[in-house]
């Protein structure tokens, strides 16, 4: 079964295609290269292209009879959706309606998308469940619940079946250490922690010490990206399997400060990783943890990296290699 995989060549987009593969799965990965590596694309085929050009999808559509597409190529800068939304909405939004375009064109029924918890904006109340309000505040979240709304769209028009999935923070790297994080810029804290333990990167900054939390720094749930990867089959095989659109949690339900974090890198790595307190920075959440019911119960998904250990762990391997 062909699986289009838009941003095969990304971080998350990348473990998904390994996973499929894995599991008998044939990805098609298109990817522009923006920000995708070419040597992610290991499992199944390379199209080089754009999700927002339809020549690039009638090329991609006419060489490969697609029975699904994954979604995943995106714009994921949020400091730079606020200075620059029109990027965000033409290349997270507008490129999305041409690719469902062609979705609806070919007669596919089956769409996975890599949505966020950027939708829920500054929670009401922890841990957050899909119930919660969608109040994004930011254009990056914006463009995801967005798309969140057309895809119910196209459900209800078309008979689109879809799953939207609300990643918390992605984290860790293939445990095989084949493929892992690797972004320029880098923005996320473990990836940054990590330049400091490899002596790429002087010290890190810790932004806010002053959050209503135990240790004043920010909290967040971190969930491998193998975790994900797996999610996304089974929202796949449960799509395929007759059951009706629905959006799911990804994240282990339990969070870290920003100085557990540190301190776990620290150990793991054996390294002194220097740090700076600084200001907070704009738009950050004081404490971001998901419910994951509803995606173990309906999924059947059981995140296995559940241990931060793990997830740092097999970071630290890949960023070794880096
Ligand atoms: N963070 C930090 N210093 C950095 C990068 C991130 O203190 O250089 C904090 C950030 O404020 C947040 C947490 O680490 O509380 C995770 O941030 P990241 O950018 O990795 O993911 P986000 O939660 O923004 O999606």
């Amino acid at each position: 079964m062909n699986i289009l995989v838009t941003g095969g060549a990304g971080y998350i987009g990348s473990h998904c295609c390994k996973a499929l593969y894995q599991k008998g799965f044939h990805p098609v990965t298109i990817d522009n290269l923006v920000y995708g590596h070419k040597s992610f694309v290991r499992w199944g085929e390379f199209f080089q292209g754009d999700v927002g050009n339809p020549a690039d999808l009638k090329k991609c559509f006419s060489r490969h009879k697609i029975d699904a597409v994954m979604h995943f190529a995106a714009y994921a800068y949020v400091g730079e959706s606020v200075q620059d939304p029109l990027k965000y909405y033409e290349n997270n939004l507008r490129n999305t309606v041409e690719l469902l375009h062609a979705v609806v064109e070919n007669d596919i029924n089956y769409f996975v998308f890599s949505s966020t918890c950027a939708t829920y904006g500054n929670p009401e109340k922890t841990p957050i469940d899909e119930r919660h309000p969608l109040n994004p505040i930011n254009p990056y979240g914006r463009t995801k619940r967005m798309i969140e709304e057309i895809l119910e769209d196209y459900g209800a028009a078309y008979g689109l079946n879809y799953t939207s999935l609300r990643y918390f923070n992605a984290a860790g790297a293939d445990p095989d250490s084949e493929i892992g994080e690797d972004h320029n810029p880098e923005t996320h804290l473990i990836p940054l922690v990590l330049d400091v333990a490899a002596a790429k990167r002087k010290s890190i900054k810790v932004f806010g010490t002053d959050y209503a939390t135990p240790d004043g720094t920010c909290i967040r749930d971190y969930i491998h990206v193998t975790d994900l990867a797996e999610a996304h089959i089974l929202a796949l095989q449960r799509l395929m399997d007759g059951a009706d659109s629905s959006v799911y949690n990804l994240g282990n339900g339990r969070g870290f400060s920003v100085l557990e974090v540190i301190e776990r890198a620290r150990e793991i790595a054996a390294r002194e990783i220097t740090f700076e307190n600084t200001d907070r920075r704009p738009g950050d959440p004081p404490v971001l943890i998901a419910s994951n019911e509803k995606a173990i119960a309906e999924l059947g998904w059981n995140p296995v990296y559940a241990d931060l250990n793990d997830i740092i762990g097999t970071a630290w391997r890949w960023h070794q290699k880096l």
